[in-house]
């Protein structure tokens, strides 16, 4: 197949009248329209305005996607305890299934193929099925918690990190390695030091299974951290193995100067989620910095009840705005830099090599755009229409692995409408949950 359109291949190069030539789930060539079409006359050709690398979102949680507008202006530890927590206490199994493909397919919809997916502590396994059904990219992996939680979701430290395992085995490199696994505890707050050691010797048993977890996110989290340990938590965290360049940290918003040196000195990945961290009035990451540093910084929604949506393109505009506002600098975090987040760090957090640009020889994860939009009109400079014009709704083709996903808008791979009908029936009863997390809450 060839893709033609304005290719915005990187950050640095945008080829227009360009073309990517798709062989199975690599692609084959990316240069001017005309040369390829002469080097390959016989290939379907399909047109787009513009054609990017698909976006790589380092932090979601797709399995919260029920839960979206049900927690509003809330901060972050009353927002988990008082209704994210409980919500994730009362989904059933089929329930949890239809949140994660619901939270998938708005994802792919809006031009995300690569996500790096948070679950929750039950019936994590129908979000892997539910990933693979619909053909996204990711890194999941089950949520462990093993103290400060309510009673529906705390769990036996090593029957947790048992059933961790078990995951691994049954998923790591599954649906031809489009899914490998992290191992998932919640943050600090919820992991006793056994659970987060335990989380660490999991990972090293096995190659490319990565640690994802919160860190730093809110003050009222950190002191608590502190209260526990006697430490920082990103030295805490460091204290227990989880640094490192396999290790990717959510957040890291209020982090002192020796953390930051740690982070660096480590190559610990950060995932920076601007929205969330202004909905719940979290802070602000000091993401220059972390980039001056060396430190790699990706670019994530979090989850819809603090975001309210999925949509990355949004995240790149929000993630740049809040710079600049915090530094009081104009330059600061320009369109480049965003969308630099947004793939090929992205791609570094989730750890798939030859992802994040549209290269010769890397794996085929393209979006098209539409930009036949009075929004888009004039088009000066795509990147900058990307990074501060687009929304998720421009997306108009998705492909994974060279499977197309999206088509002219539509999701190919499943049933979208009834998906998104069994959701909204799903009736919540958080009622019943909230006690146990209210007592367990810091
Ligand atoms: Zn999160």
């Amino acid at each position: 197949m060839i893709l033609s359109g304005t290719v915005i291949a990187d950050s640095e190069t945008v080829i227009e009248n360009g073309a990517v030539v798709v062989d199975g789930s690599r692609i084959d060539a990316v240069g001017r329209r005309d040369d390829l079409r002469d080097r390959y006359p016989d290939r379907e050709e399909r047109h787009y305005d513009i054609l990017l690398p698909g976006l790589v979102g380092g932090h979601l949680h797709s399995v919260q996607s029920l839960g979206r507008g049900i927690a509003d202006d809330s901060e972050l530890l009353e927002w988990l305890f008082e209704y994210v927590l409980p919500m994730e206490a009362s989904l059933s199994p089929e329930e949890m299934e239809i949140a994660a493909k619901l939270g998938y397919l708005e994802m792919i919809e809006s031009g995300t193929t690569t996500c790096v997916d948070h679950l929750s502590v039950n019936h994590a396994e129908r979000a892997f099925e539910a990933a693979g059904e619909i053909g996204i990219r990711g890194v999941l992996g089950k949520v462990l918690m093993d103290q400060r939680s309510p009673d529906a979701l705390l769990e036996d430290t090593d029957e947790a990190l048992a059933e961790s395992r078990e995951l691994i085995e049954e998923y790591h490199g599954a649906f031809d390695d489009r899914i490998r696994y992290a191992v998932t505890p919640r943050f600090a707050v919820s992991c006793s030091e056994a659970c987060l050691r335990g989380a660490r010797e999991l990972a090293d048993e096995y190659d490319g299974v990565r640690i994802h977890t919160h860190a730093s996110e809110n003050r009222g989290e950190i002191e608590t951290v502190e209260e526990d340990t006697g430490m920082r938590n990103i030295h805490w965290l460091d204290e227990v193995g989880l640094t490192g360049e396999d290790v990717v940290l959510a957040h890291c918003v209020w982090t002192d100067e020796s953390e930051r040196e740690l982070l660096a000195e480590t190559g610990t990945h950060v995932t920076h989620c601007p929205s969330s961290n202004m909905k719940l009035a979290s802070g602000v990451a000091p993401v220059v910095d972390y980039i001056e540093r060396g430190i790699n910084v990706a670019l994530g929604n979090d989850g819809p009840p603090c975001n309210n949506t999925l949509d990355p393109f949004t995240e790149m505009r929000q993630g740049s705005l809040l710079q600049k506002v915090d530094t009081l600098d104009p330059v600061a975090a320009p369109a480049a830099t965003l969308f630099e987040m947004a793939t090929i760090n992205g791609a570094k957090v989730a750890g798939f090599d030859r992802l994040g640009a549209l290269h010769e020889g890397w794996r085929a994860d393209v979006v098209g755009l539409d930009t036949d939009l009075t929004r888009a009109t004039p088009l000066h400079d795509p990147l900058s229409h990307l990074v501060f014009g687009a929304h998720g709704d421009d997306v108009v083709f998705t492909m994974v692995d060279g499977n197309v996903l999206v088509d002219d808008g539509e999701v190919t791979s499943v049933d979208a409408d009834a998906i998104r009908e069994q959701a909204s029936e799903i009736d919540l009863s958080l009622e019943e949950y909230r006690e146990s997390a209210a007592e367990a809450q810091p």
